[in-house]
C-alpha cells in the first residue's frame, strides 16, 4: 500500500514538475493559483549552463532548480581551474557527471570531484579504457559505492524541471562493440553525444565527436540534430563541424571550450571562419590565405552564428526559460 502511494505521490510530482517546467507560460495557469515565490519561480531561468574557464579541456556545468550536472572535468592539470569555477558557482554535490570519452583533457578533474564534492551519479559511454586515470577512477567509484551507468543512443536522463538530456551517440552497435574486450577504440568518436532541451531551447553537447561521429548521427538522427546551441566539437578541431554537420544542426550560438595558446591550435581558423561565414581564413602553418566553405541550406541561405570561446571570453553562461535564451561572458562579447 505504501508503495503505491509512493508512486501515486511521484506521479504527481512528475506531472506538477513538467507543468512548471521549460516552456511553462510565465504567469500561466499552473502559476497563477500558486504562491508569489512560485510565480516568480516559473519566470525565472529553468535551466542554466556555464561553459566552465578550465584551460585546454572541457567541463560544462548543466544545473536545473533541482539537479547540478557536470559534463566532463577537463584535465587533470587544470584542476585547480575546475575547483575555482565549481566554487564561484557555489556548487557542493553533483548529482551527475556526464563523461563523454576518457582522455585526459575530459575526464582529467574525477579524482578531484570525488575527492573535495558529493558525486551522486556516473554516466559514461560504457567502454573500458586502459587509460591510467579511468582505472584510478573506476576504482574510486567502487570504493565509494557511486553508481557508474552507460549512456548510449535513445537514454533520456531527467534533469528536474523539464529539462532533459537525450543521448544520441553512441548507437547501440557501436556501444555493444566498444564493450567488448580486444576492440580498437577510436575514444574521440565513441564521445557520449546528447542534447539537453528545455521547452523549445536546446544545447547540443559533442565531446570529441569528430566527422566520422558526425556522419554516423546525421545518418540516423538527421532531423533531431537541429538545436539552438552547439559545442563546437573537439575544441573547434578541423577534423569536426563538417559542412553537413553544421548544416543540420544550424545552430545560432556556438561556444568552444579551448585553453590560451594552446598546442593543438583549437579552434582551427577555417573551422571558425566556417561558424562565422567569413569567406577566407588564413592558415597559421603556412600563412597562407584559403578559402572558407561556406555552409548554405537547401533554401541557399547562409549559416552564420554568434561564437564564443573559453579562452577569450573566460567562462560562458547561457540560461533559458525555454522560450528564449541569454548568453553572458566573464569577458568580452561573440565574435
Ligand atoms: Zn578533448
Amino acid at each position: 500500500m505504501r508503495k503505491k502511494i509512493g508512486i501515486i505521490l511521484g506521479l504527481v510530482m512528475l506531472t506538477a514538475a513538467v507543468l512548471a517546467g521549460c516552456g511553462a507560460a510565465p504567469g500561466g495557469s499552473s502559476a497563477a493559483s500558486s504562491t508569489a515565490a512560485a510565480v516568480e519561480s516559473s519566470q525565472a531561468a529553468k535551466l542554466t549552463i556555464k561553459m566552465l574557464n578550465v584551460g585546454q579541456g572541457d567541463a560544462i556545468l548543466v544545473q536545473t532548480a533541482e539537479q547540478t550536472v557536470l559534463v566532463d572535468t577537463s584535465d587533470v592539470d587544470e584542476r585547480d581551474k575546475l575547483k575555482r569555477e565549481l566554487d564561484k558557482a557555489g556548487v557542493k554535490r553533483i548529482d551527475k557527471v556526464i563523461l563523454t570519452h576518457p582522455h585526459a583533457d575530459h575526464i582529467g578533474g574525477m579524482a578531484l570531484l570525488l575527492k573535495e564534492y558529493e558525486v551522486g551519479e556516473v554516466y559514461d559511454n560504457g567502454m573500458p579504457s586502459t587509460s591510467k586515470i579511468y582505472i584510478g577512477y573506476m576504482k574510486e567509484l567502487k570504493a565509494k559505492g557511486i553508481k557508474r551507468h552507460a549512456l548510449k543512443d535513445g537514454d533520456v536522463l531527467d534533469l528536474g524541471n523539464g529539462v532533459s538530456f537525450k543521448a544520441l551517440y553512441p548507437s547501440a552497435e557501436l556501444a555493444k562493440e566498444g564493450a567488448t574486450p580486444g576492440y580498437k577504440h577510436d575514444p574521440n568518436n565513441e564521445s557520449v553525444v546528447g542534447k539537453l532541451t528545455c521547452g523549445a531551447f536546446s544545447m547540443l553537447l559533442t565531446g570529441d565527436a569528430e566527422k566520422d561521429a558526425e556522419e554516423k548521427l546525421l545518418a540516423a538522427h538527421s532531423a533531431d540534430l537541429r538545436s539552438t546551441i552547439l559545442k563546437s566539437g573537439h575544441h573547434g578541431s578541423a577534423t569536426a563541424s563538417s559542412v553537413h554537420f553544421l548544416k543540420a544542426v544550424w545552430p545560432e550560438t556556438v561556444l568552444i571550450s579551448c585553453g590560451q595558446g594552446n598546442d593543438y591550435g583549437h579552434p582551427h581558423p577555417d573551422i571558425l571562419a566556417r561558424y562565422l561565414a567569413e569567406p577566407k581564413f588564413t592558415d597559421r602553418r603556412d600563412g597562407k590565405t584559403k578559402k572558407t566553405k561556406i555552409v548554405k541550406n537547401d533554401k541557399g541561405e547562409v549559416f552564420k552564428a554568434k561564437v564564443y570561446e573559453t579562452d577569450k571570453n573566460g567562462t560562458i553562461t547561457v540560461t533559458t526559460d525555454g522560450n528564449s535564451y541569454e548568453v553572458t561572458a566573464e569577458q568580452g562579447a561573440a565574435q
